[in-house]
């Protein structure tokens, strides 16, 4: 493992974190039942992504 060879100040320290802060989800209304969900992602409530069905609703 690397060692460092000069201490980092805490000024250093904290402006490195300054970018590691949590950005909001992006949440986008779905097309088809209007219900919130995740961009890019499958809507949780009715299965569809990109109008097409990933999980028919017919299958049990
Ligand atoms: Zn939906």
């Amino acid at each position: 493992m690397a060692v460092p060879r000069n201490r980092h100040s805490n000024a250093r320290k904290n402006s490195k974190r300054a970018h590691h802060a949590k950005k909001a989800k992006n949440v986008s209304d779905c097309e088809n039942c209007g219900k919130p969900r995740l961009s890019h992602n499958m809507c949780a409530f009715c299965g569809r992504y990109d109008d097409q069905a990933v999980i028919s609703e017919d299958k049990e």
